[in-house]
């Protein structure tokens, strides 16, 4: 029987773990970057002597292939995707090709915002609870890679919507979906209910042996569960209202509840990771954790001891009294609004950004409480003064980290807070929300 050849299409960390993993399993394996491959992935790709190309997709390299593993960065609606489509040729994505070369558990977290937080903590718990688990998926290194090179008994994957999208046989032993709230609404028609939908599928296929583990004060994961199918035990969290197995809140204690075993509670002041959203975050985590039957004091111990997570709500430096505050993965409108919800003085706001069909207007009441002044940090900030020109006195234009930080040191006084926290993508001016934190960050400590 002829070689069956894999294709994978963008040489990133997916895919060069993907390429890695297929060619391990003895696959044909060719590798094809739109765009220029990192040198980083080229020596790989080299040293392990695999087939590629980068700024081209040659279409009679590709649409020869038995499958295809596309990288989550590519959208559905390009050609070589069409092409694909057209000629019925399997695509997937690396998370759904490497999961068939693995028994591990998986335990999947999604949601619109909180994933790198949940992931990084129920790892953390994990970790600590002496258990063989590795961390993938959206971050960190290749699951395939792992897969290939590792082996882990338990993986927690941090799973994005458009992984999501090409996953179809997959199954998460344990799933968390933390919320969903508008993002990426350019790739999903502009309707809601097709992002909510590819949010969902992190049910499909399980079992009444696995778990399903989401957020019971999300309106629109409510709407979503409505018409949904799903077989898996269920566990809500809420800080709103009591749920008989799940977690919630009670005054400032949390409690998780699995199957009547020995119930956790634990302060919300005791939890390492502070404000509202990481009160969510925690107590999916923690659930997580019941359902695998780790001790409390293990639980409470690693809630309480995670160390802080870059570019996430992470303090930077106290400077003449005014907190900097580094929240740059603040991608999208929601995540700013739980981070001015989260600081309690006065605040100098730098946002702005690639605005991706934002509506602001859930930001107002709490700009108008908080906000002294908005330094934008975009290439174009049209719609930000748009948005706030009644609301805040000063909206200032500001084209670099280091002149946004320089605006925003002469605007504060003592007590109040800087955040950078930009609801909006970094592309325009940086190379990701790492770089722009990192920037921020590197522009703060030079004040
Ligand atoms: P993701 O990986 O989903 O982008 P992160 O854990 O990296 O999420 O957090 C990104 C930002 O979103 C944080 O800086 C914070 O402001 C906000 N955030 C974190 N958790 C939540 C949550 N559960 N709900 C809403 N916003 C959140």
């Amino acid at each position: 029987m002829e070689k069956q050849r894999i294709v994978i299409l963008g040489a990133g960390e997916s895919g060069v773990g993907a390429a890695m993993l297929a060619q391990k399993q003895g696959f044909e394996v060719f590798v094809s970057d739109f765009g220029a491959i990192a040198d980083r992935y080229k020596e790989m790709l080299v040293e392990l002597n695999i087939v590629f190309e980068e700024k081209q997709h040659t279409e009679a390299l590709i649409l020869n292939a038995t499958e295809v593993i596309k990288s989550p960065g590519i959208a559905g609606t390009v050609a070589i995707i069409v092409a694909l489509k057209k000629k019925k040729i399997p695509v997937i994505s690396e998370i759904e090709f490497a999961k068939r070369y693995t028994t591990a558990k998986t335990i999947c977290i999604t949601g619109s915002n909180g994933k790198t937080t949940t992931t990084t903590l129920t790892y953390h718990i994990l970790k600590k609870a002496g258990l063989n688990v590795g961390l993938a998926g959206n971050i960190g290194h290749s699951f395939a890679a792992q897969v290939a090179t590792e082996n882990f008994d338990w993986y927690v994957l941090e799973i994005s919507s458009f992984m999501l999208d090409d996953m179809f046989e997959f199954r998460a032993d344990v799933a968390v979906l933390l919320n969903i709230t508008p993002d990426h609404l350019d790739r999903y028609d502009y309707k809601m209910a097709n992002y909510a939908a590819s949010k969902m599928r992190i049910t499909q296929n399980q079992t009444a042996a696995d778990q399903f583990i989401y957020c019971a004060d999300d309106e629109e994961t409510l709407k979503a569960l409505k018409g949904a199918k799903i077989n898996a035990m269920r566990y809500p969290f809420s800080i709103r209202k009591k749920v008989e197995e799940g977690a919630y809140l009670e005054g400032n204690t949390i409690h998780i509840n699995i199957n009547s075993k020995d119930q956790l509670t634990m302060s919300i002041s005791e939890l390492a990771l502070q404000g509202k959203h990481n009160i969510y975050n925690s107590m999916a985590s923690g659930i997580v954790a019941k359902v695998l039957d780790i001790r409390n004091a293990t639980i409470r111990e690693s809630m309480g001891d995670i160390k802080n997570i870059e570019h996430r709500l992470e303090h930077v430096a106290k400077i003449s009294g005014v907190d900097y505050i580094n929240d740059s993965k603040a991608t999208n409108v929601n995540s700013t609004w739980y981070a001015l919800e989260s600081v309690n003085s006065d605040v100098i706001l730098i946002m702005g950004g690639v605005d991706k069909g934002n509506d602001y207007d859930m930001l107002k009441d709490l700009v108008k409480q908080k906000v002294k002044a908005i330094v934008c940090l975009g290439k174009n900030n049209k719609r930000i003064h748009e948005a706030f020109e009644n609301d805040v006195d000063i909206i200032v234009n500001t084209f670099s980290a280091h002149e946004a930080v320089q605006v925003a040191y002469h605007l504060a006084t003592k007590g109040n807070t800087v955040l950078l926290s930009p609801a909006c993508a970094s592309f325009d001016l940086f190379k990701n929300y790492e770089d722009r934190g990192n920037q921020f960050k590197m522009a703060v400590k030079e004040l």
